[in-house]
């Protein structure tokens, strides 16, 4: 006897071939059998579903979450698992928690704040610090239990942080300081970690516009640690990739430990519009040179919801340094009322053109939400029409407008991955990571968490970029595959039930909206599934058409620890 029958369903198996309509049994949170139409029926089940035509898949491997804060206060990482997701990878960027001694966990939290827009008093008030090292963290994990399977990355920053405390946003570190940090690695990837995730993005700032610690690695360091994760014959190396670590530099990495490597973020820019087509090509080549870059990039256009307080988009920028150095609104204020900072921060904008995260196309930069009832006209206005009305600078008229509301002004960026023809070549390269959702982070800017559902309904039925096995397979098997992920990813008999059931006539990701529900009542963005009928989690029915279905305190998920080669 069966636990559950899923009946008359088109199954996608996650290979990327076409669909056969036909039941699936489970027993013991496995697949126990597939039966085509046609052929032998399946046995009695304690549950059947009756699918009737809908599409039947393996579950969502989510590659690029920052879940790794979030599951110590909420296991079931809301939303993703309600948005078919029910393999989530932490730790990307290298920004994680642990290993993490009791006197950095402050600065920890305040340099995710910066770096990954999460809230400080969700943090302080949410995270249970019960371990110390990267093995006490994965012991946790697996002892209060997960909502869906998770699986994480060894985090350089934290590694880093370990071993140089404050000094590891300072400098470059010490022959023995590197031989810490490999054991480290190896302690990290012997207890079970995916691999080793680091960044070099110029982007990414802690507090006060320092940089992360990994950002202050020298290629001694980084050699020494992708080596160190490599010598364990498994792992994947992940980075956020910035200017200094070239494709051909990744390359020799990936050839040295033997390992892939996953490059993140292949955003298409248009005010740079090769730039992500060249990235791509010297990856492709690299591949073709049997070594295995993989290029991740996101099926969703990157736009941020922001105000003044804490503008993300323009952290990257060395002119905004003043800002991110000032303590306090008022000091805040300050800076952004100085001519001579506005014309450097403009003088910036200007020269570096198609470099930075936001590059002056203030036509696609909207007030989402005006702070004063007499301003509620302005919303949805672009800030390029507003300053010509206004007769002014975009720059002043935005920071001028920001300055009038007290900073609580809501704007929203629509920054890169917008054009549609250039983003729908990137996607239709097979050899591309589709994921990016940055789920858990920036939880106030954007939520792409519903990723996986924008890829079927929106490239794949809409616009046709890939066709639907191929969407399921990128979504599925090939993460998996990536990621070593064993007897997950596909419909076969003996692989875990992590099952998405849904009909691809309506799939989508829904709107996203706005919750203060996070530890402390900080705010978030969240979204929910659009056809989307069920999802289960090693058996266990997790989410139905009206999102989570499950008694949150069940824990269906399961902490990956061994991974194949
Ligand atoms: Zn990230």
């Amino acid at each position: 006897m069966f636990d559950l029958v899923i009946k008359d369903a088109e199954i996608f198996d996650g290979t990327g071939s076409a669909p056969v309509r036909g039941d699936l049994g489970v027993t013991a949170g496995k697949i126990a059998a597939i039966a085509q139409h046609g052929g032998s029926k399946l046995g009695a089940a304690k549950e059947t579903v009756k699918a009737d035509g809908l599409a039947l898949a393996p579950g969502i491997i989510d590659g690029h979450t920052h879940y790794d804060a979030q599951i110590t206060w909420d296991p079931f990482v809301d939303p993703s698992p309600a948005l078919g997701v029910t393999t989530a990878i932490l730790g990307n960027c290298g920004f994680t928690i642990a290993p993490c001694r009791p006197q950095d966990r402050d600065l920890t939290m305040r340099h995710l704040t910066h770096v990954e827009g999460m809230s400080l008093d969700a943090l302080r008030a949410g995270i249970r610090w019960e371990f110390e090292s990267f093995p006490q963290y994965l012991d946790m994990l697996t002892r209060l239990g997960v909502g869906p399977n998770v699986a994480c990355f060894s985090g350089h920053s934290s590694v880093r942080t370990w071993v140089m405390g404050e000094e590891a946003t300072e400098r470059t570190a010490t022959d023995d300081e590197i031989a810490k940090m490999v054991t480290l690695v190896r302690e990290g990837m012997a207890a079970g970690a995916v691999g080793f995730a680091t960044s070099t993005a110029e982007a990414h700032n802690g507090e006060g516009g320092t940089p992360m610690p990994s950002r202050l690695a020298d290629d001694r360091e980084l050699r020494a640690l992708v080596r160190a994760m490599g010598d364990s014959g498994r792992g994947v190396y992940m980075l956020t990739k910035g200017s200094k670590t070239s494709i051909p530099y990744l390359e020799e990495l990936a050839i040295e430990a033997r390992r892939p490597v996953v490059i993140a973020a292949l955003f298409h820019s248009n005010t740079n519009p090769t730039a992500a087509f060249t990235t791509l090509d010297q990856v492709n080549a690299a591949r073709s040179r049997g070594h295995q870059l993989v290029a991740q990039t996101s099926c969703c256009p990157l736009s941020m919801d922001f105000t003044f307080k804490s503008p993300y988009l323009f952290e990257s920028m060395e002119s905004w340094k003043p800002a991110m150095a000032a303590h306090g609104d008022e000091a805040l204020k300050k800076v952004y009322r100085d001519p001579s900072w506005r014309t450097a921060v403009r003088r910036e904008i200007e020269a570096a053109r198609g470099r930075l995260v936001f590059n002056g196309e203030w036509d696609k930069l909207f007030i989402v939400e005006a702070a004063k009832p007499e301003n509620r006209k302005l919303e949805g206005a672009t800030l390029a029409q507003l300053a010509t009305a206004a007769g002014q600078e975009p720059l002043d008229f935005i920071l001028d407008f920001a300055l009038s509301e007290n900073l609580d002004t809501q704007f929203v960026a629509q920054l890169l991955h917008n054009d549609e023809k250039a983003v729908g070549r990137i996607l239709a390269d097979p050899n591309t990571h589709i994921s990016l959702s940055d789920a858990g982070a920036h939880l106030t800017f954007f939520c792409d968490a519903g990723f996986g559902l924008h890829l079927m309904g929106h490239w794949s039925r809409d616009l046709g970029v890939l066709d639907l096995p191929q969407a399921v397979h990128r979504l599925t098997g090939q993460p998996a595959k990536l990621f070593g992920l064993n007897g997950r990813g596909l419909l076969r008999e003996g692989y875990a039930a992590d099952l998405m059931l849904f009909d691809p006539k309506t799939v989508a990701r829904g709107p996203k909206r706005r919750a203060h529900d996070l530890p402390s009542g900080a705010a978030r963005l969240t979204t929910s599934a659009v056809g989307l009928h069920g999802v289960w989690i090693n058996g266990t029915k997790t989410a139905d058409e009206k999102g989570f279905c499950i008694d949150r305190t069940a824990r269906p998920g399961e902490v990956l620890r061994s991974f194949s080669a």
